[in-house]
């Protein structure tokens, strides 16, 4: 989230002007690409369940739609801010083009914290949403996901809304629906699974038995989830995973180095992926401060919560056995972070790299939706484990072949993809 010493979108803008210069792009497709093109913020008036009234705000940003309609997940959070919203936008533009689906970058939100509201509240808010921007959003415009704390419920709701005043139906507007209601099998595990094969690939080509490395998680939702089931299923140990603990207002760690059992941990996690302390110690569980995820004698870092995690603060505390970082998280690591990170020389698999998988397979959902045919979950699968795995080996020869860091690799091929678009349409 935004704060006065964190802007997330001025962040993504360095990211970008550091490629651009790199790239030697020209100055107006620069100027185009280092904003968003369309904005949209609007109030959400809500009748609460007691009978008064709140006026909650919405956003969505359209930062690119030069190689097909934005795309991009709805967040609900109380810290939401428009600088958020846009830097998730531009990182969406970034993370379609790395993968090469024909889709460009959208981000939305609403400043609201659904640990407070009742599910008919939710609804309201979902609904009034897609009442301020049906106009502008559809699946041949832009079509919306669910991102922190939005799920899909939320998703069907906004469909609903969407397709009551369109008057017809349109499967294709919204992604990650629930299974039988025009989702995709494997939409819960794509982002997840997603940044395991990079993962996958990354150990493979370093000559590393995955089934030989041990990996400490920040965050403990949808993407870390999934990200930890595939890693031990591959054999790997995961021994430190934090969250959020809403009571307290902070997060802790929770450690076991004889190893997570998935399972067992999502026996006592919420549904907002916070973890029960006194149960987890009960398991056998260390309860830690939350920011020790990160110093943990581990060879890999999966950051998988929120943006600006890995910071100059905390990244010299990343300890000295880590030789990988896979970002689950949009943007959780700093420009100043990566600095370290590089003199580390730690190999990283980039935000939106890593967690592409989610997108992707958003891109096979609406796929599916088209031809009113699904696919088998293997079919899923395969399908994102190729996509994933071709990306990943396309930005590593790059970021060998030039010498550059990872992520550098990944603008270059994701800049070089949508300023080509750009171009060839004719806008600069
Ligand atoms: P989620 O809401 O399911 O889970 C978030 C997790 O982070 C929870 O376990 C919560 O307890 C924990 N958390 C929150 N604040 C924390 C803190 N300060 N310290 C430690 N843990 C904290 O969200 P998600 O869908 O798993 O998304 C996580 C990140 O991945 C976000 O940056 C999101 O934008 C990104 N992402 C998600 C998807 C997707 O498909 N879900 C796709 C791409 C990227």
């Amino acid at each position: 989230m935004a704060s006065e010493s964190f802007n997330p979108f001025k962040m993504a803008q360095q990211q970008f002007d550091a490629v651009a210069e790199k790239l030697g792009l020209d100055q107006a497709t620069r100027d185009f690409l280092r904003t968003p093109c369309r904005e949209y913020h609007f109030n959400i008036p809500i009748r609460m369940d007691d009978g008064s009234y709140k006026v909650y705000r919405g956003f969505r940003v359209q930062h690119s739609d030069a190689r097909g309609p934005a795309k991009g997940g709805i967040r609900f959070h109380p810290q939401e801010t428009i600088d958020t919203v846009k830097a998730l936008a531009m990182w969406m533009t970034w993370k379609t083009a790395v993968v090469d689906i024909p889709l460009g970058g959208g981000k939305g939100g609403v400043i609201c914290d659904p640990h407070n509201l009742s599910m008919r509240e939710q609804e309201a808010i979902c609904r009034g949403w897609v009442r301020q921007i049906a106009r502008n959003v559809g699946p041949l415009q832009d079509v919306p996901a669910p991102d922190v704390m939005t799920t899909g419920q939320h998703m069907l709701w906004m469909l609903d809304e969407y397709e009551t005043i369109t008057g017809f139906k349109s499967p294709g507007f919204i992604t990650g629906k629930p299974i039988g209601m025009g989702g995709s099998l494997a939409r819960p595990e794509a982002t997840g699974y997603g940044a395991i094969f990079t993962l996958r690939e990354a150990l493979k080509e370093k000559g590393i038995d995955i089934g030989k490395t041990t990996a400490s998680f920040q965050g403990f939702g949808n993407v870390s989830q999934f990200a930890i089931d595939l890693y031990t299923q591959y054999g790997g140990k995961a021994i430190a995973v934090s969250s959020w603990d809403q009571k307290e207002q902070k997060s802790f760690t929770f450690r076991r180095k004889s190893g997570i059992d998935m399972k067992e941990l999502l026996g006592i996690t919420n549904r907002f992926g916070e973890i029960d302390r006194i149960k987890a110690v009960e398991l056998g569980f260390e309860v830690l401060p939350g920011e020790d995820w990160i110093d943990q004698e581990v060879d890999i870092l999966v950051p998988a919560a929120l943006e600006n995690q890995v910071n100059a603060q905390t990244a010299p505390q990343i300890h000295s056995s880590v030789k990988f970082i896979v970002e689950g998280a949009n943007g959780p690591t700093t420009p100043e972070a990566d600095e370290i990170i590089k003199k580390k020389n730690i190999w990283m698999i980039p935000d939106f790299l890593a967690n592409a998988g989610g997108v992707t397979c958003s891109y096979f959902e609406q796929v599916q939706c088209n031809m009113n045919f699904f696919w088998t979950k293997e079919e899923v699968l395969t399908r994102l484990d190729n996509k994933m795995t071709e990306a990943y080996h396309a930005t590593s020869e790059l970021a060998q072949k030039r010498n550059v860091y990872m992520r550098d690799a990944a603008y270059m091929i994701s800049i070089s993809r949508v300023a080509e678009a750009v171009k060839m349409r004719g806008w600069v």
